[in-house]
């Protein structure tokens, strides 16, 4: 069976991995980057914590010995689903089956401005992009030539309340706490606001009551102004304007408000769901296309606990390539008894800061916070990270930064300075 896999994050991956040198089984992966990323931990990427190789593993030597798993870099243009063709910016590939995982990127709901100054953080070069905006920003404070100008370096905007919002203003606050006044003893750090914007009226609404009250106990404690119910209208690159009439001078807005999926060129527009996914049986067929499928963030599978699709994290997609390898190795085969998918829902959590975080596991109903769920979130991710190496040098780091209080990350490569955002 000729195979190809686009797009190798969490689905994609693991889904090359379970029929990596399985008889009868030809597979093309294909992605634009050759390496994997581990996007829980950007945010500790974009606030200096850890290399960005410790969260990319490259995807060449996850098949170093692999037989029947050939990789091509390369951004998917379009699919021909009647020629079952993959067009891709470099060549174009035939398959017998496809399985569509390129995920989800940012969601800027057509504000073209927020597009050019927001920052977004999808991708590690995303997370070093906003590293080097927050490290900047505090070279040019030191330059400052009015209270206007130093007030707007110095304050730091994240919008969206969801995990991604709430872990990274917490470890900017932390950042702003132990390590930003001992490198700058020139700036009057009493004057660094970080703001957290949420549309809705609470932060973490996904997660359980007790969570999200928690987490902004949390975060207020480590002084971000978390402020729900806070619509951000425009943003020109130096001042955030609210749709309430509020402003705030900021020359870094971090944009963690929205997804949509990474949906190729030549899936019907039927076909597309809410969010810009693709619907799919509970096989994760495409529905209506023959020999398509579709996994993870991409993919929007209707379950009765999940009427509106999965929740889009990593456990969804790597649950579905699991069943989809097996599934696929039936078909293979020509066996009946394809096997429905059905989401094992293990828990959800979120990090505050150093020995802050809060764990809600579904079975039995149970919230951990604190302490106890910042070692079950550390662990928890270990074990995730890609390969001994890596899963290694992260734990060094966390142990190393929560001896020290301290990360000797703070470079500035200019090349991972954003040119085209100006403030
Ligand atoms: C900042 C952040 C924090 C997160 N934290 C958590 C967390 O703590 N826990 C959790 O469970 N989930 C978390 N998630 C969500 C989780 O990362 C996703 O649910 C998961 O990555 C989905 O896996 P996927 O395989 O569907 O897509 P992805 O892992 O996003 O992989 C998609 C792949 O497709 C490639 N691709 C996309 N378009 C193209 C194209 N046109 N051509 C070629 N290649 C393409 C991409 O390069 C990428 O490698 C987080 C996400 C973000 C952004």
């Amino acid at each position: 069976m000729k195979l190809i896999i686009l797009g190798a994050g969490f689905g994609g991956l693991k889904l090359a991995r379970m029929l990596n040198n399985k008889p009868g089984f030809e597979i093309l992966l294909i992605d634009k980057f050759n390496y994997h990323q581990f996007q829980p931990l950007f945010y500790q990427v974009a606030t200096a914590g850890l290399d960005a190789s410790n969260i990319s593993f490259p995807l060449r030597k996850v098949f170093q010995n692999s037989k029947n798993v050939r990789i091509r870099i390369a951004e998917v243009q379009k699919i021909d689903t009647v020629q079952k063709m993959v067009i891709t910016s470099e060549e174009s590939y035939a398959y017998d089956n496809l399985v569509i995982a390129t995920g989800a990127g940012t969601n800027f709901f057509g504000n073209k401005e927020l597009m050019e100054h927001a920052f977004p953080m999808k991708s590690t070069v995303e997370a070093l992009q906003i590293r080097h905006r927050l490290i900047r920003n505090f070279e040019e404070a030191l330059l400052a030539g009015s209270n206007e100008e130093l007030q707007r370096l110095m304050n730091v905007v994240v919008v969206g309340g969801g995990p991604t919002g709430v872990e990274l203003s917490g470890a900017i606050a932390e950042m702003k706490k132990y390590v930003l006044p001992k490198d700058y003893p020139e700036l009057d750090f009493s004057k660094m606001n970080i703001y957290l914007l949420e549309g809705t009226g609470k932060i973490l609404s996904a997660l359980s009551e007790a969570s999200s009250k928690q987490s902004l106990n949390y975060l207020q404690k480590l002084g971000v102004t978390v402020m729900t119910g806070s619509v951000l209208d425009h943003y020109d690159g130096k001042t955030v304007q609210l749709k309430d009439g509020k402003q705030i001078d900021s020359s870094l807005v971090i944009w963690a408000a929205g997804i949509k999926g990474n949906v190729p060129a030549g899936i019907d527009e039927n076909l597309i769901a809410r969010g810009n996914r693709i619907k799919v049986d509970r096989y994760n067929k495409v529905e209506g296309l023959d020999s398509v499928f579709a996994i993870g963030d991409i993919a929007c599978m209707q379950e009765e606990a999940f009427v509106n699709g999965h929740p889009q994290v990593a456990p969804v997609a790597i649950q579905q390539a699991t069943l989809l390898a097996k599934n696929l190795q039936r078909i293979f085969e020509n066996k009946d008894g394809l096997q429905p998918f059905s989401y094992k829902d293990k828990g959800v959590m979120a990090t505050v800061g150093r020995n802050l975080a809060v764990v809600d596991i579904p079975k039995p109903k149970l919230h951990v916070g604190g302490f106890a769920a910042w070692l079950i979130w550390m662990m928890l991710h270990l074990m995730l990270i890609l390969g001994v190496k890596n899963r290694f040098f992260v734990f060094i780091n966390w142990l190393y930064n929560y001896v020290t209080y301290d990360q000797s990350l703070r470079l500035i490569f200019k090349e991972f300075y954003r040119q085209d955002v100006k403030h």
